[in-house]
This record gives structure tokens, C-alpha cells and sequence, in this order.
């Protein structure tokens, strides 16, 4: 059974107390959902310690949502994953499509800090997707692939073991357009094969969550379908009861 996972990208938005609010309705209201779905929250790095402490007896898990592709250093204004981990990260979003785009994230970076992330025992989700140029080009399929084999294809089996994907359209994020749930479902199952040509039945185990202006109105369709493991929530996760709707649109 793949674990199921609603993750909370926050980007940059809450101050401190709204962030510690928002994640102490997400942790008042998670009894509502069915305690099998994996509830995390990714708050700016500013937040993080007071946002791991509201979240102390719930299990509501804590990320990042970036890490540095250094270990650590002369490198101003940068975070390292060794921080972020003792803060009491369990996660990290790595190649948001918004790092990619707007702060030149590579793959050659986002295999250092992979690297980074595993080093210090968190968990990367990895992000990918298309544009919509891409897709209209229909190459949808070469972009995820080459951004896996790329980053992906370089883990260790053991390191595989540890990682969540998140296919994005980068057409859907933030736009209100979302992929539909037969879309999600071919791109998802492709994933997984791509992901099984180098790591096998591992490949079975690897959640991919779908992300791009995901809601509690189009989640549990979404999620129903086979190779759909979960959500990336963005603009939905600042409200903790529409990011409680959207977990408890899962059926399966
Ligand atoms: C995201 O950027 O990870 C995302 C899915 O955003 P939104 O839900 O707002 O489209």
C-alpha cells in the first residue's frame, strides 16, 4: 500500500503567528480525516521552529521548502538541510517549478541538493512538470522523463526507498486550471513507469502526488484514480479547513 500524502506548500505567505494559526487549525481539525492520510505542512523557513512547536503532539509533519545545495558556508542568505532537519523537518521540496523558473534551479543544483537532503535524513519532494508550451507541444512526457532521469535516475535504491514525487503542470499552478483526473492518471502512470525502468517494483512504492490548483471541489476525483497518491497544495493549503477537505477526499 502507497502512502497517502497531502503536503502544504506554503510559498511565501503567513507572518509567523498566522503561519502558527493556520497550522494549529490544520492539527484542531485532522481528526476529520482518516488518520491513514500523511498530513504535511511546508512553511517559509522563518516559521519553521514555531510552526514544529504548535504542531508538537499532532501528526501533522513538518518541510521545507527549499535547502541549499551546499552542506555549509560562505553562502549568504542561503539555508542548509542540516538546519532545516533540526528544526524538525522531515521533508523538502526540491524543484518547485518556481525555483526552476525563477531562480535558475538546474538539474546539476537540484542533484546537490538531493544530495544535501538525504544527507540529513529528510524526505525530497521532487517536483516536475511541463509547461504549457510543452504540453500544447505535446512533449509533456520527455519533460518529466528527462527531469527524472536527470535527478532521479542518480539515487541509490536505498535513497529511492525515501522519496515522494510531485508531478505539477506548471499550466495548472496557481491558475485555477487543473489538470483533469484522466490527464493526472496518464502522466502519473507514466511516472511510475519511467521510475520502474531503473528501480523496478520499488517503482510500486514511490507516492506521486498530484499538484496545480488542486481543491476540495476536484481533489477526490483526482485522487480516486490509480497512480494519483495524493495533493501538493498550494493557494488551498493556507486555509486549514479547505486543506482538511482536500485529505478528506480520499475514497481509497
Ligand atoms: C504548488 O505551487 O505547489 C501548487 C500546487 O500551487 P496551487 O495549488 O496554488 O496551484
Amino acid at each position: 500500500m502507497r502512502k497517502k500524502i497531502v503536503a502544504g506548500n506554503w510559498k511565501m505567505n503567513t507572518l509567523p503567528a498566522e503561519g502558527v494559526e493556520l497550522a494549529k487549525g490544520v492539527a484542531a481539525g485532522r481528526g476529520t480525516v482518516c488518520p491513514s492520510v500523511n498530513f504535511i505542512v511546508c512553511p517559509p523557513f522563518t516559521h519553521l521552529s514555531e510552526v514544529a512547536a504548535a504542531l508538537k503532539g499532532s501528526d501533522i509533519e513538518l518541510g521545507a521548502q527549499n535547502c541549499a545545495a551546499e552542506a555549509k558556508g560562505a553562502y549568504t542568505g542561503e539555508v542548509a538541510a542540516s538546519m532545516i532537519a533540526a528544526l524538525g523537518c522531515k521533508y523538502v521540496i526540491l524543484g518547485h517549478s518556481e525555483r526552476r523558473q525563477y531562480y535558475g534551479e538546474t538539474s546539476e543544483t537540484l542533484n546537490k541538493k538531493m544530495e544535501q537532503a538525504y544527507a540529513n535524513g529528510l524526505t525530497p519532494i521532487y517536483c516536475v512538470g511541463e509547461n504549457l508550451a510543452e504540453r500544447e507541444a505535446d512533449k509533456h512526457f520527455d519533460v518529466v522523463k528527462a527531469q527524472i532521469e536527470e535527478v532521479v535516475y542518480n539515487l541509490t535504491a536505498e535513497q529511492f526507498k525515501h522519496l515522494v514525487i510531485a508531478y505539477e503542470p506548471v499550466w495548472a499552478i496557481g491558475t485555477g486550471k487543473t489538470a483533469t483526473a484522466d490527464q493526472a492518471q496518464e502522466i502519473h502512470a507514466y511516472i511510475r513507469k519511467v521510475l520502474a525502468a531503473k528501480f523496478g517494483e520499488a517503482a510500486d512504492e514511490c507516492p506521486i502526488l498530484y499538484g496545480g490548483s488542486c481543491k476540495p471541489s476536484n481533489a477526490a476525483e483526482i485522487f480516486a484514480k490509480q497512480d494519483v497518491d495524493g495533493g501538493l497544495i498550494g493557494g488551498a493549503a493556507l486555509k486549514a479547513e479547505d486543506f482538511l477537505a482536500i485529505g478528506q477526499g480520499f475514497s481509497k
